[in-house]
């Protein structure tokens, strides 16, 4: 059956898809849209000894300017969702909003705090998104997912996914999520929508609207890693056209045309800087890849 499936890849230009708007090119994307193109890939995988990279919105990933040599599989076709009762599966490449759209307009409520965070179910699962003390995992019921390394599906519960503060068993296993099914709970649609309407009000008042990958840096035992880098004097230092945010000091933005290399250079301005004023060591949100240029 498989040995008809050929695999596709295409070269991608980070900086046009990213919503940090740089970086450089991704050069083997492919985008599987069955079990059975999962299992040819992961097979040339192993035998190739390739590194790969699951790929969502990269909203969260910082491709350097070098670009990526390894696979990216794109979950761009996992797409599809389904509504019974109080469950609601979809595809790891549904976009986080566009369901949570959907479901405030069936009433049901559970991810509605997580409006306005730009990536896929597939991202936000892996990395246990969450705001206004909300995580996804709260809602999980079901992930399904393709396990790289056996060429097998895999079904897990949320205990199962060892989920924790932008956590799971994702980042430990070669896995690739293809679906989630969440529990959600009944609401009156108004309610849902004044809580999605209020969370992007937060947003705007609270974080930059230029390009960016969204927190660079995990809270230090729950207290934001802004503090620590305000504190160190790094509000709004430039490097070229990439700009710790004068609004929120954990954003990195892109002024227009900036380099990933260059956001990479300001992390790093940022680790040193806080471990010799603090002596605390930044824990890394967004996953950086690829080489610089
Ligand atoms: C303006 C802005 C605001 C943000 N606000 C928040 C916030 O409030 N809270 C928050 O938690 N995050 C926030 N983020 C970060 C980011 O949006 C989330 O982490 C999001 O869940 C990442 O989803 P993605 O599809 O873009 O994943 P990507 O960036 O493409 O990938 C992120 C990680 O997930 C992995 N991955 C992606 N899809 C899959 C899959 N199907 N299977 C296995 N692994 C996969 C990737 O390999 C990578 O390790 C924000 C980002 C921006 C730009």
């Amino acid at each position: 059956m498989n040995s008809n499936i050929s695999l596709n890849f295409n070269s991608v230009d980070s900086s046009k898809i990213s919503t940090l708007r740089a970086g450089g090119e991704i050069k083997n994307v492919i985008c599987p849209s069955s079990v059975a193109e999962l299992t040819v890939l992961s097979k040339y995988i192993r035998e190739e000894g390739k590194d790969f990279l699951v790929m969502g919105a990269l909203s969260n990933v910082l491709v350097l300017d070098g670009g990526y040599d390894g696979i990216a599989i794109s979950t761009s076709k996992f797409k599809g969702m389904d509504i019974n009762g109080l469950n609601v599966s979809c595809g790891s490449g549904e976009k986080l909003s566009i369901v949570i759209d959907i479901c405030q307009k069936k009433g049901l409520s559970g991810l509605e705090k997580l409006y306005g965070i730009p990536g896929t179910i597939g991202g936000a699962v892996c990395m246990n998104c969450g705001c206004f003390d909300t995580e996804i995992s709260s809602v999980i019921k079901k992930v399904y997912l393709f396990d790289m390394d056996k060429a097998e599906l895999v079904e897990k519960s949320a205990k199962e996914m060892c989920f924790s503060y932008r956590k799971s068993l994702v980042q430990e296993k070669k896995f690739v999520v293809i679906g989630v099914t969440f529990e959600m709970c009944e609401k009156y649609l108004y309610d849902i929508k004044n809580t999605m309407n209020s969370v992007i009000g937060l947003r705007k008042s609270a974080q930059p609207s230029m390009p960016s990958l969204g927190s660079v840096f995990k809270r230090v035992d729950d207290i934001s890693a802004a503090i620590f880098i305000e504190g160190a004097g790094l509000k709004g230092k430039k490097i070229n056209n990439m700009q710790i945010s004068n609004v929120h000091g954990n954003f990195i933005v892109n002024l227009g045309g900036g380099r990933a290399d260059d956001y990479l250079s300001l992390m790093e301005l940022m680790e040193k800087k806080v471990y010799e004023k603090y002596g605390i060591r930044l824990v890394r949100e967004v996953r950086v890849e690829g080489k610089r240029a």
